[in-house]
């Protein structure tokens, strides 16, 4: 059993996808050719925002971000203690400081009420100038964006939606990616939409931050390539990626986000009363980058898995490390107190197999799994 089956994924989109390829080989314009600007179109009319600017992952899509409002040393910004290194490396890359907040613990995301906490917190001490939050829409589910926002007009600060995993997701109808003042995403392999290596893009209304990256990406160029009027760097999506999005954005918005909705509700249904089973908010749709089940204890969760992985069923476990504990961001300078729900979900979470690729069988044969395992 494959964790994400990019190759049923490949095999149903065969055709499409090596009829895109073998055009970008006959015409080997390999760097910015057409597709990339037909991709941006398309993903920027998807989302709903006016600009995309396609980059090389979703790191630099963040770091981008992060350049175009010049944030550096003595800023502040606030980041989820659960979620994917990047998110927090992008600010220590730019010199300036991120503070970890806790999540809830029934939807992995930051905190809107321990978040409002550590942003007085750090307006108060006045070492650190608070700039910029960045929310992530961890393992699908959107960020709660309502709230974010309120304290960020109330505090003066930028929202940065990290939708490296969220892409596909919706609040009230509303696409993922369109929350942030700029949003970010990722097309590595495995997230929701991937390409067939690195890969991402960023989203913003707004016009001048959209220019700025778009010349920060390039060398920070002026009026052409050899015209550098900035320090940039050398971020492109390659034409070859953009034209394998070309081909999967088609499928993903024809049924690749309702097909891994009806795996999550079939996960849900045969496993609610047996494990905690993930939250999807009322009026939010998830584009299931994970399926994230809770265990009681690590010693059941490692033992869970381990039982899964003698019967050929692969799991995850996202993320066994917070980012407060990260030796890269030592020595941490908050109370370890107050994250104590990443600390436990750190212990605790199991991502399940998931892809809209799966049948109800395979579901099934997981689920049983699970349920002999834990005795029910
Ligand atoms: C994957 C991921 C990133 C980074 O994306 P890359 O394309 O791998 O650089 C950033 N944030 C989150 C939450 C991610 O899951």
């Amino acid at each position: 059993m494959e964790f994400r089956n990019l190759k049923k994924q490949y095999q149903t989109l065969k055709s499409e996808i090596d009829s895109n390829m073998q055009e970008v080989l006959q015409n080997t314009n390999f760097i910015s050719g057409r597709q990339v600007t037909e991709l941006e179109e398309k993903l920027a009319k998807y989302v709903g925002v006016k600009h995309c600017i396609s980059c090389a992952n979703g790191t630099d899509a963040l770091s981008l971000a992060l350049m175009a409002w010049e944030i550096g040393p003595g800023d502040a910004v606030f980041v989820p203690d659960f979620t994917f290194f990047s998110s927090g490396e992008v600010v220590s890359f730019e010199g300036a400081e991120p503070v970890f907040v806790d999540v809830k613990e029934d939807t992995f995301n930051i905190d809107p009420a321990k978040l409002r906490q550590a942003v007085m917190k750090v307006a108060g001490e006045k070492k650190y100038r608070p700039k910029v939050i960045i929310a992530v829409d961890l393992f699908g589910q959107p960020a709660e964006y309502e709230e974010i926002r309120k304290i960020a007009d109330e505090f003066g600060l930028f929202v940065l939606e990290d939708g490296a995993q969220g892409f596909g997701g919706e609040i009230n109808g509303k696409k993922a990616c369109s929350f942030g003042d700029i949003s970010t995403t990722s097309f590595f392999p495995a997230k929701p939409l991937g390409c067939y290596g690195d890969g991402g893009a960023v989203f913003t209304d707004n016009d001048e931050w959209a220019a700025l990256i778009g010349s920060y990406r390039i060398h920070g160029k002026g009026s052409y390539k050899y015209d550098n009027v900035r320090i940039g760097m050398n971020s492109r999506l390659d034409t070859l990626q953009a034209a394998v999005l070309l081909a999967k954005l088609h499928a993903f918005e024809q049924y690749e986000v309702s097909e891994v909705n009806r795996v999550a509700e079939k996960y849900t249904e045969e496993l609610a009363a047996v494990v905690k089973t993930p939250i999807v908010l009322d009026g939010y749709l998830s584009s299931w980058a994970q399926y994230t089940i809770q265990l009681e204890s690590r010693e059941q969760r490692d033992g869970l898995q381990n039982y899964l992985k003698e019967r050929g069923i692969p799991s995850m476990i996202y993320y066994p490390k917070a980012m407060h504990s990260q030796e890269a961001f030592a020595p941490f300078k908050g109370e370890e107190s107050e994250l104590s729900v990443t600390t436990g979900l750190c212990q605790k979470v199991l991502a399940l197999p998931m892809h809209p690729y799966m049948e109800e069988d395979e579901v099934i044969q997981i689920t049983t799994a699970i349920k002999e395992y834990i005795g029910k």
